[in-house]
């Protein structure tokens, strides 16, 4: 059974993917300030599944995505797949965004990405074995007004994918990024008003917003071995909005 690490799973797309990816795999769910939520699925995973854990870590660290990873090489011996989903948004122009708010945003959303990698890689390398999926978003293609700041970490996980496929490819290791739309969780229910959202749903094709369950449908195929001439890509899921 292969070890699956994904950050930022107490809760929305996270939690969806863990729950998708239970019995087939160990998982390692990770929380910042979810505790609650965390636990719950901790213990709802474990009903079928001995092989999951919840360790708290704020990804943005570079001492607590350590902890994380020893925590979870102490338990499963090593992590083969890692899903870097943790993120926030920030939703305001840019004139209005304090230069703490912007690192905090990269922090969490990018530098996460390099942190958690750069500490999952050297084993996956050992082991010619490994696949990465980077939690995109529409905006790091297309750019948001308002969004600027959200746009800019996503755009960059998108260039960070491409060349880290490169450079490990020769290694075994697929990287790539999956780039929803809208999805139907707390972000977005945050961020806008229900009227705002249902102007917002009238822009995508399929006149509704993804569920959870239909980004962990794609991921549970991207890192299984039907997907192993894919790499290097960043694949969307937007119900046709773009
Ligand atoms: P969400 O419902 O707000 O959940 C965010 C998750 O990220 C939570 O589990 C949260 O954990 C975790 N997280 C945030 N900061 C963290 C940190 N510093 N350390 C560890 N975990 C952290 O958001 P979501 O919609 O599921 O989004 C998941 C990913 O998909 C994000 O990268 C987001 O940018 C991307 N995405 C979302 C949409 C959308 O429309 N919803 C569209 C495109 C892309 P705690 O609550 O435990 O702190």
């Amino acid at each position: 059974m292969k070890t699956v690490l994904i950050t930022g799973s107490s809760r929305g797309i996270g939690a969806a993917i863990a729950q998708r990816l239970n019995n087939e795999y160990k998982i390692v769910i990770n929380y910042n300030n979810s505790k609650d939520e965390a636990m719950k699925l901790l213990e709802n995973l474990r009903k079928t599944n001995p092989y999951v854990i919840a360790v708290k870590a704020d990804v943005s660290k570079e001492d607590d995505v350590n902890l994380l990873f020893d925590l979870a090489e102490k338990n499963f011996s090593h992590v083969d797949i890692l899903i870097n989903n943790a993120g926030i948004s920030h939703f305001s122009q840019i004139q209005d965004i304090e230069f703490e708010t912007w690192k905090k945003v990269i922090n969490t959303n990018l530098n996460s990405v390099f942190l958690s990698s750069k500490r999952a890689i050297p084993n996956m390398i050992k082991n010619k074995y490994g696949v990465i999926i980077n939690m995109s978003s529409i905006w790091g293609d297309f750019g948001a007004s308002m969004e600027a700041l959200y746009s800019t970490s996503k755009g960059a996980i998108n260039t960070f994918t491409k060349a880290l496929s490169k450079e490990l490819a020769p290694s075994g290791i697929r990287v790539n990024a999956v780039a929803p739309g809208i999805v139907d969780t707390d972000m977005m229910r945050n961020d806008f008003s229900y009227q705002e959202l249902e102007e917002l749903k009238k822009e995508v094709s399929v006149n509704r917003f993804a569920k959870p369950e239909e980004i962990a449908d794609l991921i549970n195929y991207l890192i299984s071995d039907q997907a192993s001439y894919i790499t290097g890509d960043i694949i969307h899921i937007n119900g046709g909005f773009f």
